[in-house]
């Protein structure tokens, strides 16, 4: 890849100079010891559930106490997570980082036994007292307030510490055999007359070819494979549902989503506004299919032509110039953020290059204070320049949050999303700008499928899991029944879009997310189009907007979205914002439309 210029490797060595320099054990043995030394504390002060709400001097210190040591805790035990998590996810051979990472999770049950007995102690307390006492109890209210609900869902402290420990060997061990089967699969295929056997990952990929035999043998081939493997996956599935649905039962949450809710700072009326929302637009989405199968020359899409290219790739960028789109981009918004990507690439924040034994995908992890590392596989596209512009809106927002403690900065998914999306739509904007023909085709194209995911597939793994809770309340499900609970969530969503003769059954084995939280995706629909509305209303009014904006991302982990939607004036309660945002995806579903026919005519497709 020397057309792209050197691609950087993130520099890790501000942090500490390397995983076996003194300053890095010492950080990580002063770490593990402070974790120990708290499980005395907590027992001196009786941190857990009380008896009595009321609160005096002695509490408010214990209080103010225990709460600072947490917070700094959680700090330094960040710093040495995504330290480690570097090597990990850079260098699978690295065996000293993995063992590294096994202590580090190791220690890390303790302390979340802790976590769980410092809510149910700040939950049992009368906050009202609390927060007239205590400015640290102040800065903390809305942690404070939410350990109270949660606190009332808390199975008593014994049951609380055993279902943590039983975590690693029980819902997390069927998440590592989902992992371990899936990454070892191969796929006997025939790709172009040659017959070949490749890691599930690779046969997955080729649903990206141009060419639509290709795309169906990988298809066919992927189905059957997945098959191979449907007893002990869904024996897993059978493990991580049947593990949730007892848990969630025994905290007393109503139904699986409302503990979901609860952890993503959203109520029911805002998901169920949101969705209404979706299920409106799924019309439109079906026009951009229909539209894209005949940019494709079909009657019909199939499951596996939904990732197909369309259109003629946009230009590619060395790396140099993706920085350098970027920082001017960045820059028609503030200054502020054009010298926070600055200096992101000064100082090495990315690791950009593909190589062997680094993970695939992209993610922004947090590191000291207002500081990240950026993870992204670059290959010069225009994908992966607005990928990076994506997690460059992570950092930013970790920038905002640079002030706060552990406990404020805990941000739900729903919130995760905005500063990304905001960003990699200002990068998306501005590729748009000056393009057209088959290089603007693909960029809609790009745009569009990424929307399709976030509000129509998701819908369907909504739809999914949401049945599959519900059978499973009676019994373990077969393969086959995983197969056509997918199915049904397929076409009650994609509709008359897709061929129903070509779904894709086994997507229940696909997705790790199914094996990990409860509902993990409906938080990215909810990130996607709020970051979308926000993105509307900075473009209506530019002015006066910035400010805002940086004081709601600081503030995503001290209120609920309701309220931080508020301060813009918007109301993710009513159906009105989530139609507002889905109309910026039907302006672009148009433009697609139009522009298909326009080149179709001029008989240029
Ligand atoms: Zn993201």
């Amino acid at each position: 890849m020397a057309e792209l210029g050197a691609l950087p490797r993130w520099d890790m060595t501000p942090v500490f100079p390397s995983l076996e320099s003194t300053e890095f054990r010492t950080s990580f043995d002063r770490a593990t010891a402070e974790i120990q030394a708290l499980v005395p504390v907590f027992e001196a002060h009786g941190v857990r559930r009380r008896e009595r709400a009321d609160v005096d001097t002695a509490v408010v210190a214990a209080f103010e106490e225990v709460t600072g040591r947490l917070n700094s805790l959680s700090l330094e035990l960040r710093v040495l997570r995504s330290y480690i998590h570097a090597f990990v996810s850079t260098d699978a051979t690295n065996e000293a980082a993995q063992s590294l990472q096994a202590e580090f999770e190791a220690g890390a049950v303790t302390l979340e036994q802790l976590r769980i007995r410092y809510t149910a102690w700040v939950g049992t307390m009368d906050v009202e007292a609390l927060v007239a006492q205590s400015p640290v109890a102040r800065e903390h209210e809305f942690v404070l307030r939410k350990s109270q609900v949660q606190a009332r869902h808390q199975m008593p402290e014994g049951e609380e510490a055993l279902a943590a420990e039983l975590l690693p060997a029980g819902l997390s061990g069927w998440a590592r055999l989902h992992d371990s089967v899936t990454a070892l699969l191969t796929v006997p295929v025939t790709v172009r007359g040659e017959a070949r056997t490749l890691p599930m990952s690779a046969v997955r990929s080729l649903a990206n070819d141009p060419d639509r035999e290709v795309r169906r043998a990988a298809f066919e081939a992927e189905l059957k494979a997945w098959e191979g493997v449907s007893v002990p996956l869904a024996a897993a599935l059978n493990g991580v549902k049947g593990y949730q649905q007892v848990v969630r039962r025994r905290r007393g949450y109503t139904d699986d989503v409302e503990p979901t809710l609860l952890s993503n700072n959203v109520d029911r009326e805002t998901l169920e506004a949101m969705q209404a929302a979706c299920i409106e637009a799924f019309p439109d989405f079906r026009r951009y299919m229909r539209a894209k199968a005949r940019a494709l020359g079909l009657e019909r899409l199939a499951w596996y032509d939904v990732s197909a290219p369309v259109g003629k790739g946009a230009r590619t960028y060395t790396w140099d110039e993706a920085e350098g789109f970027l920082r001017e981009q960045f820059g028609q918004y503030s200054d502020r953020m054009a010298a926070f990507a600055d200096r992101t690439f000064r100082e090495r924040w990315t690791d950009a290059e593909p190589r062997p034994g680094k993970q695939g995908g992209g993610y922004c992890m947090p590191v000291r204070p207002g500081e990240s590392r950026i993870f992204v596989n670059y290959d010069g596209s225009f994908n992966s320049v607005s990928t990076l512009a994506h997690e460059l809106g992570h950092a930013y927002h970790n920038l905002a949050l640079e002030h706060r403690t552990a406990l404020q900065s805990r941000t739900p998914s729903t919130l995760a999303e905005t500063a990304s999306i905001f960003c990699e739509t200002l990068a998306v904007d501005a590729a748009l700008k000056g393009t057209e023909g088959e290089e603007r085709l693909a960029l809609l194209e790009a745009s569009l499928q990424r929307d399709l995911m976030v509000v129509v597939d998701i819908h369907s793994r909504f739809l999914f899991e949401q049945r599959v809770f519900e059978r499973r309340a009676e019994r373990e499900l077969t393969p086959r029944e995983f197969n056509e609970l997918m199915l049904q969530a397929q076409r009650d969503t994609y509709g008359d879009g897709l061929d129903p003769d070509a779904l894709h059954p086994y997507m229940w084995a696909v997705k790790g997310h199914y094996y990990g939280p409860t509902f993990y995706n409906y938080p990215y629909t909810f990130g996607l189009l709020f970051g979308l509305g926000l993105f509307a209303r900075y473009q209506e009014a530019p002015d006066g907007f910035h400010a805002g904006y940086d004081d709601l991302l600081s503030s995503t982990g001290m209120a609920d979205a309701a309220s931080l939607g508020q301060r813009f004036g918007i109301d993710v309660r009513g159906v009105e914002f989530w139609r507002s945002s889905l109309d910026v995806i039907r302006k672009t579903i148009s433009e697609f439309e139009s522009l298909v026919s326009q080149l179709e005519s001029a008989g240029k497709r």
